[in-house]
C-alpha cells in the first residue's frame, strides 16, 4: 500500500497549524515567505485560516534539479521583493528532507536581521536528514519515500493533486 495523506487530513492539520500561528503571533504582522514552487498550495491554504494580518513574499531555490535525490547544492533562483530587517518572518516550505534547503534559506535570511525567524513545513522526513534541522511547525512526519501532490512535483507534474501520495502510486497513470 502506498503512503497517502488525504485531502481531509491535510485540511484539518493546516487549520491546526494556522491556529498555533494565530496564537503565537497575536498582535504581530508576520511576513510569510513561501518557498517556490512546492509551497504554493500549502501557503495558499494556510493564509486563509490566519486571522493575524500577514504580508506575503516568495523566494525560489533549486536543490534537486530534475532528479529525485538531492544533489546537495542549493541555488537562489528568485530573491524576495522586499527587505526583511525588523520583520517577523515565517518561512513556509513544503517538505523538509535532507535539511540543506531550509538551512541555506535560514542562513540567507538571518543575515538580513529580521526581528524573528521561524519555519513551518507541511511535511518532515526526519530519516533523510543530512544536516541537523528542526522546523518550528510541522504538519506531518512522513516516511523516506518520494511524495507528490498538494504542491509537490515530479518533473513539474502532479502539483495539482489535492492529496499527497507516493510518486510510484501515480506514475504511469497520465504520462
Ligand atoms: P532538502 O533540501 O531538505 O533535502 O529538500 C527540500 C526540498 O526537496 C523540498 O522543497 C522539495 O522541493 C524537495 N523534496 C524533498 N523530498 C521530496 C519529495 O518527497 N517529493 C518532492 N516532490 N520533493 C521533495
Ligand atoms: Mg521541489
Amino acid at each position: 500500500m502506498a503512503f497517502r495523506i488525504s485531502e481531509e487530513e491535510i485540511r484539518k492539520r493546516v487549520q491546526e497549524i494556522a491556529e498555533e500561528i494565530n496564537r503565537d503571533y497575536e498582535g504581530k504582522r508576520p511576513l510569510l515567505v513561501g518557498v517556490l514552487k512546492g509551497a504554493f498550495v500549502f501557503l495558499a491554504d494556510l493564509v486563509r485560516y490566519l486571522r493575524v494580518p500577514v504580508k506575503i513574499d516568495f523566494l525560489a531555490v533549486s536543490s534537486y534539479g530534475k532528479h529525485t535525490e538531492s544533489t546537495g547544492e542549493v541555488r537562489l533562483i528568485k530573491d524576495l521583493d522586499h527587505p526583511i530587517e525588523g520583520e517577523d518572518v515565517i518561512v513556509v516550505e513544503d517538505i523538509l528532507d535532507t535539511g540543506l534547503t531550509l538551512s541555506y534559506i535560514v542562513r540567507l535570511l538571518q543575515d538580513r536581521k529580521p526581528a524573528s525567524l521561524k519555519t513551518v513545513v507541511l511535511l518532515d522526513k526526519p530519516a533523510k536528514r543530512k544536516v541537523p534541522f528542526k522546523a518550528d511547525y510541522v504538519g506531518f512526519e512522513v516516511p523516506p519515500v518520494f511524495l507528490v501532490g498538494y504542491g509537490l512535483d515530479a518533473y513539474e507534474m502532479y502539483r495539482n493533486l489535492p492529496y499527497i501520495t507516493e510518486l510510484k502510486a501515480v506514475e504511469g497513470e497520465d504520462g
